[in-house]
């Protein structure tokens, strides 16, 4: 039923201060009762799974797990699911915490993406949102994937910080292309209430610098080699992100781990954003839509990448011709300049990538 799995590692070695993500202070003491409550969580889907094509591991900060820790996790994912030969398996890490011994034990288990939560890369940005530890083990890092063959690699950056400049934003997505990103995660710096961002008075960023940061980003990255295949990432040929491909696209994956959303074609379930009440088996969030609004659904995420939808290809994944299904709409999206429309498909303009919530509530009226 489910082709992807999403495993969601909720420890953190302190909170960033913009951070709106579910994660808890790591002391250590929790892992145990949580691989305990994971693999009865995996257990319980033995025979549920086609053969995975990717593993995503995120967090939170899964480089917070041990090595012997990791090696447990993938001894009950080789006991619970097959995966394919070429199963893209990521790991997301931080820098600070992923030691020398945990890239050996990654490339001991087949793990072959990783992706560096940087956000920053000079001191005084790394500082103002609450990153703590310093980059300096990177270089060596970046050394130690390449000597284990762990080349794919993501870098996610935050851009649009208060005081940055464009110039400094350029040096950021140079140095990442100079670590050898082969892909580039881009965020604007969003400042999610009653985080301690919020409270210390700063807010987000105006439209105008916004564009400004878009373009920079799309020039520098793609003299690189890095395309812009969604709004905010960017990947080399053939290096984008299958587990988030599968999410734009109507994939089945299944979300192991507090927080995690599953996906079966049909209805979303979501584990409780909290490690007590997961732990205590806490009742799912369930959000089940008529086979027609999920069609309609997914048309919408498809329009977040850059190539949108082939109209062959989306009447596969969902059974429904999209402009029998939304024709008024989109001819109303493509009358706004959010998309362009071909007897082939429909990609998302420019416009319709910056102003997607534009496009969004049009096509889902
Ligand atoms: S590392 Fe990521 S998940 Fe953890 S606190 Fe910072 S932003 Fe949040």
């Amino acid at each position: 039923m489910y082709s992807y799995l999403y495993i969601h590692i909720p420890f953190c070695a302190y909170k960033c201060d913009y951070c709106g993500f579910y994660s808890e202070c790591d002391t250590g003491e929790r892992h145990q009762a949580y691989l305990d409550r994971l693999f009865e969580e995996m257990r319980a889907q033995c025979g549920q799974c086609e053969t995975l094509r990717s593993i995503f591991i995120g967090g939170g900060t899964p480089s917070m797990l041990s090595p012997a820790e990791w090696r447990s996790l993938f001894n009950v994912i080789n006991e619970c699911f097959t995966l394919a030969p070429d199963c893209e398996i990521t790991a997301e890490a931080n820098p600070e915490s992923l030691s020398a011994s945990h890239i050996e034990c990654w490339a001991e288990l087949g793990i072959n993406r990783c992706s560096l939560g940087i956000q920053a890369f000079k001191e005084e940005d790394r500082r103002l949102i609450g990153r703590r530890g310093t980059l300096n083990r990177l270089p060596q890092i970046v050394r130690e994937l390449d000597e284990h063959d762990i080349v794919r690699r993501n870098f996610d950056l935050i851009f649009n910080l208060p005081g940055q400049s464009l110039q400094v934003w350029r040096e950021a997505l140079l140095r990442a292309v100079d670590l050898g990103a082969t892909h580039v995660s881009t965020y604007e710096l969003m400042v999610e209430e009653g985080t301690p961002l919020a409270k210390r008075g700063f807010v987000g960023g105006d439209d105008e610098a916004f564009l400004r940061f878009w373009d920079e980003t799309e020039q520098v990255l793609s003299q690189a080699g890095l395309h812009r295949y969604e709004i905010s990432n960017f990947a080399k040929k053939n290096e984008e992100c299958r587990h988030n491909l599968a999410v734009w696209k109507g994939g089945t994956y299944l979300g192991c781990g507090p927080a995690a959303w599953s996906f079966d074609g049909s209805a979303r379930r979501g584990n409780v954003s909290n490690l007590d009440g997961w732990l205590k088996h806490a009742a799912q969030e369930v959000d089940v839509l008529p086979v027609k609004d999920r069609a309609v659904e997914i048309l919408s995420f498809g329009l977040r990448l850059v190539k949108g939808w082939q109209w062959g290809e989306y009447q596969q994944i969902t059974g429904y011709d999209a402009r029998e299904l939304r024709g008024e709409q989109l001819e109303e999206c493509q009358r706004q300049g959010l998309v362009t429309m071909t007897n082939d498909g429909v990609v998302p303009t420019k416009q319709g990538l910056l102003f997607n919530d534009n496009l969004l509530s049009v096509i889902l009226e």
